[in-house]
């Protein structure tokens, strides 16, 4: 069993309780996170500001914040083997996904590194002949991460590594659930050669630990990743105090399938943007929007294919698909269920909880898929967050835009058709920040990532990742001894 403290400028401190943390794939004990209370999470935003005014960090040459950069990402790189099954086990996630996780979480930090090393800002010479404008950008400051359990190190370097190769400093308060990696990460760091104080983990519960790094003043933004409820929440207190925001929320994605598209691959996206980390995803496909023509069919192959989809325990590494979150989560997809069924939809296949041979102590639940899916149903507009495929039908190219925006989310969709003029028509017109077309969940540092609607708030990744994370400040300069034209000069 692993026991761990809080990491808090570059020590690791004790605590008076502990949260236990047994694994959703078998019952296990598996980890203790300290009970972090507001004083814990005062000390760690202290530590932050103190080593960001000292400026060790935040004035280092960008040359020199990248090397580090680098070795730390090379850091988790070489403890691979060791970190994967500490995410899989705290997450329920199949092994080989926890290995998929950290090699993109090493993507990131490698990104960020070479964004640190190019960032600059603009002079503007066209003010006048005796003036110049010169554009630049420091560093925000303290940034307090508050990130969920499904993805614990990739929601947490999507905002990690890009914070620090800007200068800043970070509190990072994980799930309670998954807190794990990110104190593992953080040693790594210190290792790396990444100074005290730069990255500090706190862990707890959100209403404690959370809302006293939400309530802090001198963290200047404060980038959430979690459910819609929670993120408006936040987003209400640092506003209240005129701090910066930035959120990722829920989703409620949707894949439309014309009857022209390549069936065959049609099938595999539906299944993988479905399953996906057991569809603890917030990008997850977890509407199909489906042409009427085909729909009999392609929901009779997507049930054939289903039946071959491995369930395992997460350390199993040939497993697809591994346990959900916890108790409390698997009965609640299984409420979702239950209630779709009394408002008149069906169970083409799956919709029970998986209890045979050494799947009987964990949360496992078969693909399910949700046949006669109307919109006005809890099943179409509510996220699901589990391994649950609505269906509905359409006919024409408007109403199928239509079905896929009707929601309050806009994270990621999904079209297919061998159509190119299909598939640009139908990408622009969906309301949603990421696009799939002809496949499903695609990521890349250089794309950014982020919600339309109740999805979020900003985005993270891409060529301007760190804009998060900077302030820009305008300097005018006056060149020379001309006389200044104010319109008041007396
Ligand atoms: P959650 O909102 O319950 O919790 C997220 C984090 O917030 C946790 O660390 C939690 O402890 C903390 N928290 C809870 N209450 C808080 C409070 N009052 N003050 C401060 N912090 C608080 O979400 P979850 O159940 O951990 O994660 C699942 C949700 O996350 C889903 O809705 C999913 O769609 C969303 N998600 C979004 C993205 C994205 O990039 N848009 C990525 C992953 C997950």
């Amino acid at each position: 069993m692993r026991k761990y403290g809080h990491w808090i400028d570059g020590v690791e401190t004790t605590a008076a309780d502990f949260i236990e943390r047994r694994s959703p794939g078998d019952g296990e004990l598996i980890a203790a996170f300290a009970a972090g209370t507001a004083d814990d999470m005062a000390a760690a935003v202290k530590a932050a500001s103190d080593v960001f005014e000292a400026r060790t960090w935040a004035d280092m040459p960008a040359g020199d914040r990248s090397k580090i950069l680098n070795r730390w990402a090379d850091l988790i790189e070489a403890n691979a083997e060791r970190l994967a099954p500490i995410e899989a086990l705290e997450s329920g996630k199949p092994i080989k996904y926890a290995h998929g996780e950290i090699g993109g979480s090493i993507d990131m930090i490698r990104f960020a590194a070479s964004l640190g090393l190019t960032s600059r800002g603009d002079a503007i010479t066209s003010l006048g002949e005796n003036k110049l404008g010169l554009v630049t950008q420091e560093p925000l400051g303290v940034v307090g991460m508050i990130v969920p359990w499904n993805f614990p190190m990739v929601c947490l370097f999507q905002k990690l590594p890009f914070a620090l190769a800007a200068g800043c400093s970070a509190v990072i308060k994980p799930s309670e659930l998954t807190s794990g990696t990110a104190l593992e990460v953080a040693k790594l760091a210190a290792e790396a050669g990444i100074p005290d104080g730069v990255i500090n983990v706190v862990t707890g519960a959100g209403d404690v630990v959370g809302e006293a790094l939400v309530r802090d003043p001198r963290v200047r933004l404060v980038s959430f990743t979690g459910s819609t409820r929670v993120g408006s929440q936040i987003g209400a207190k640092v506003g209240e105090r005129i701090g910066r925001v930035a959120l990722e929320l829920g989703g409620k994605g949707a894949n439309v399938v014309f009857a022209d598209a390549d069936i065959e691959a049609a099938v595999d996206g539906v299944l993988f943007g479905l399953l996906l980390n057991m569809g603890e995803e917030c990008a997850q496909g977890a509407r199909l929007i489906i042409e009427k023509s085909i729909a009999e069919s392609f929901v009779e192959e997507l049930c054939r294919r289903s039946e071959k989809v491995r369930v395992r325990h997460p350390m199993d590494p040939e497993g697809d698909v591994g346990a959900l979150i916890h108790e409390g989560h698997l009965e609640s997809v299984l409420r979702h269920i239950e209630r779709a069924k009394e408002d008149g939809a069906k169970i083409a296949i799956g919709g029970t909880r998986l209890t045979e041979g050494d799947l009987a102590n964990g949360f496992y639940i078969g693909t399910t898929v949700v046949t006669d899916v109307k919109p006005d149903m809890s099943i179409f507009r509510e996220e699901v967050f589990g391994p649950v495929l609505t269906v509905t039908t359409f006919e024409t190219l408007d109403e199928a835009v239509a079905l896929a925006n009707d929601t309050e989310y806009g994270l990621a969709n999904g079209v297919w058709s061998k159509n190119i003029d299909t598939l640009h028509l139908v990408a622009r017109r969906l309301r949603s920040g990421t696009v799939y077309a002809n496949t499903y969940f695609e990521t890349s540092p250089h794309m950014p990532f982020g919600g339309y609607g109740n999805s979020g708030v900003g985005r993270e990744l891409g060529l301007r990742a760190l804009d998060e994370f900077v302030e820009y400040k305008s300097t005018f300069l006056r060149i020379g001894e001309r006389p200044h034209n104010y319109p008041h000069t007396l």
